[in-house]
């Protein structure tokens, strides 16, 4: 009986053990970090982002973000906002890279660029990142890789990996890019045929939603508007309805890049949510 006893407890503590590593230490700490990429304006949501012009005069400050997500060693980035040289007083003040050097990365260190959609205030820096997995919407890629891309398709900073110099996955859905599923790349179509969206888990701050141009400000989000130059009206409002609804069954913090009014539930740049 003694001996019995003195080998159940071995066996939980080492059962205690394993249970610790992997919840613990053993799995790699995964940061959020927005990043200012572009140069903000107000809008008036009426004239392009409802096609029932249900806002009335509302006008909104619309911003331009990206992200830095740090998972153990490696490096994702979401998004890659305005070119430096883009017009209409767009354009970022500090660019990604400088940015990015602000907290002592690399261009060469990240891994992978994550790409919700092929307009242009997202993707206007890729091609600084030449050495990054692209990871895209099979059918934004689609689009970007026609023999004559129709307007407002930004293809051209994805020369380098239209060429074969860069690797690029097309994603057909879902991606879990880590394999944890700390940072799980979502199927949100309706914006544009590939477009998609990011869940990102946190230990400390819990789980973020990033959800590309799925919805441009809150009260499209909140009503079910759709922009007048979405590809797909009923795949917009079906992937609105998807973000609720893991928002609710995850308690999510929802951040609609484009609203300022988001801008706050991430710490200031240079900090990072963990
Ligand atoms: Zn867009």
């Amino acid at each position: 009986m003694v001996r019995s006893i003195a080998a159940w407890t071995l066996a939980l503590g080492a059962l205690a053990l394993t249970v610790s590593s992997a919840l613990g230490q053993g799995a790699p700490e995964v940061t959020l970090t927005r990043l200012e990429c572009g140069t903000g304006q107000d809008r008036r949501v009426n004239d392009r982002f409802s096609d029932t012009w249900s806002y009335g005069d509302l006008k909104v400050p619309f911003v331009f973000s990206c992200y830095l997500i740090k998972h153990g060693d490696d490096y994702m980035l979401w998004d890659t906002g305005q070119a430096m040289n883009a017009k209409g007083g767009v354009a970022p003040k500090v660019s990604v890279v400088d940015q990015l050097a602000q907290v002592g990365v690399a261009p060469e260190q990240v891994k992978y660029v994550g790409i919700s959609h092929y307009h242009g205030d997202h993707t206007g820096q890729l091609a600084s990142f030449p050495g990054a997995t692209v990871l895209i919407g099979r059918g934004d890629w689609a689009a970007i890789t026609a023999p004559k891309p129709a307007p407002g398709v930004n293809f051209r900073p994805f020369a380098h990996w239209i060429s074969g110099g860069g690797k690029i996955e097309p994603l057909a859905a879902d991606k879990d890019v880590f394999g944890d599923g700390t940072v799980v790349i979502l199927n949100t179509p309706g914006h544009t045929p590939g477009h998609h969206s990011v869940m990102v888990k946190l230990k400390e701050s819990g789980t973020y939603i990033l959800v590309g141009d799925a919805a441009h400000f809150h009260e499209n989000y909140q009503t079910n508007g759709v922009p007048t130059f979405n590809v797909n009206r009923a795949d917009t409002i079906a992937s609105i309805d998807r973000i609720k609804k893991i928002e609710k069954a995850h308690r999510a913090t929802v951040i609609i890049q484009h609203d300022a009014r988001d801008v706050e539930k991430l710490p200031p740049f240079p900090a990072a949510a963990r």
